[in-house]
């Protein structure tokens, strides 16, 4: 491919659907080998879940630095182009000559705006923030999060006034275009990665853990923008019922993951992220008492050690047991946890400040194109998909970030191959 130079001797880009950590990997590695990207992203932003997280397992660093040096290799890389606020709609066609149907949403605001927040300001509606989990709101026109790439605002249409213009007007830069509306292009490939990632199991199907009856009782990916300090609280763990300090925590394992009646797999992840978690508690709180109830740690390869350290340093209660209750306190808004200690052989009911629930992890499949095979969970198949058609990354497994990194770089080979293969028969 190096010496065939032009695009069309290049064979037909890769596209690839979902711009999280696994979709940027399959983009930049196939992109840095030579071949043309198309990357379509849902959402108006790239990251996926790692740029709502606060800080990562193992190194407990926060995601700003490996997202940023992402970023830097897209932008630098003219064979990529991203489409944000984009889906594919329709896919035909055969290995080394797709076809997509790509739908892109307005953003309505274009690449001359400067970020200077002044629209923001004018700006008299709100709307729920989904990157805090619904735990925040913003502007109906808002920036997704400070070091967004794009760097630029959208805007929620639906959460406007009627005929209000306020942002318009208070724009210098004519970055604002109330009207314009949405597009579809053809878009062709050799090649195409499905990297569409994940979402958090609904802790509301669990009804014995409480979560949205009782005001305490929050999950893991709510943990984590509590934790951060762009979140809803500025960084600062405290009770949803009344702003305050716990006087205690504890995180519920296998929240809907290993049960029959939700999702039966194991979700890989939950148990470093309960143990990240707890560290996130400690630091903020050095004498409160943390407990893990848990049916099986698991820690697979270099993570035992990072469990290993965090449960001595950190002073964690580790609780071999599975919760059966959670009922709530209606004056103190208090938790009553009633789980069976298996190693003690009893049954036992405490008082818990804050409840975390390590829900699991969900494929995000919906609307994928048909030549992708799902497996017994619904993560889709590494094998048995159609020649040309790849899964990367959380839909096809839970998996922690670097192994989603390595899936990516995976996958961007087998992308190659197509299109190497594209170049010589087409
Ligand atoms: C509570 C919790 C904490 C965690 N903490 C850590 C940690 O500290 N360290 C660690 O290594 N791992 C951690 N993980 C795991 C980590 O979140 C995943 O490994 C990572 O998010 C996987 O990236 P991904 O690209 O596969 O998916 P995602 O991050 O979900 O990205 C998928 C992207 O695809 C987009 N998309 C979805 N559908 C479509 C579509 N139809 N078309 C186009 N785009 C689409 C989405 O908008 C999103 O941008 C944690 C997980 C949980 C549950």
């Amino acid at each position: 491919m190096a010496e065939s130079g032009g695009v069309e001797k290049r064979g037909k880009p890769v596209l690839v659907m979902g711009g999280g950590i696994a979709g940027m990997t399959a983009a930049i590695e196939s992109a840095e080998a030579g071949c043309d990207v198309v990357l379509v992203e849902k959402g108006p932003y790239l990251g996926g879940r790692v740029a709502r997280m606060n800080q990562y397992f193992p190194k407990l660093c926060p995601p700003t630095c490996g997202l940023e040096i992402n970023f830097q290799r897209l932008k630098k890389n003219p064979g990529i182009e991203v489409l944000t606020l984009a889906e594919v709609e329709k896919l035909s066609g055969s290995p080394g000559a797709y076809e997509a149907t790509v739908k892109i949403a307005p953003r309505f605001v274009t690449d001359a705006c400067t970020l200077c927040g002044a629209c923001e300001q004018a700006c008299p509606a709100e709307r729920t923030n989904d990157f805090d989990y619904g735990l925040s709101k913003t502007k109906a026109i808002y920036l997704p999060f400070k070091m967004a790439y794009p760097a630029k605002y959208v805007i929620e249409r639906t959460a406007c006034p009627e005929g209000c213009k306020a942002c318009q007007d208070a724009c210098t830069y004519n970055a604002i275009e109330l009207s314009e509306k949405a597009r579809t292009i053809t878009v062709e490939a050799s090649a195409v990665v499905a990297a569409t990632g994940w979402r958090p199991y609904d802790a509301a199907k669990i009804d014995n853990l409480g979560f949205g009856r009782c005001a305490n009782v929050i999950t893991n990916v709510m943990m984590e923008r509590f934790a951060a300090p762009d979140g809803p609280t500025k960084g600062s763990i405290v009770r949803p019922s009344d702003s305050k300090a716990p006087a205690s925590a504890a995180f519920v394992q296998c929240a809907g993951s290993r049960d029959e009646n939700h999702l039966p797999y194991c979700s890989a992840v939950c148990c470093s992220a309960s143990l990240k978690q707890a560290t996130y508690l400690r630091a903020q709180y050095p004498e409160m008492p943390i407990t893990i109830y848990y049916i099986d740690i698991r820690t697979p390869g270099r993570l035992e050690d990072f469990y290993q350290k965090v449960a001595e340093e950190q002073k964690i209660r580790l609780v071999k047991g599975k919760v059966a209750k959670v009922e709530e306190d209606a004056a103190t808004k208090d938790l009553l946890v009633t789980f069976e200690d298996v190693l003690a052989g009893k049954k036992v009911a405490e008082k818990v400040g804050l409840l975390v629930l390590a829900t699991g992890i969900v494929p995000n499949t919906e609307g994928l194109p048909e030549g992708f095979k799902k497996d017994d969970f619904g993560f889709l198949a590494r094998k048995g998909a159609k020649g040309g058609f790849i899964a990367a990354g959380c839909v096809s497994r839970p998996e922690e970030v670097s192994a989603t990194v390595q899936d990516g770089t995976g996958a961007a080979l087998k992308a190659l191959q197509s299109v190497v293969r594209s170049a010589h028969h087409g």
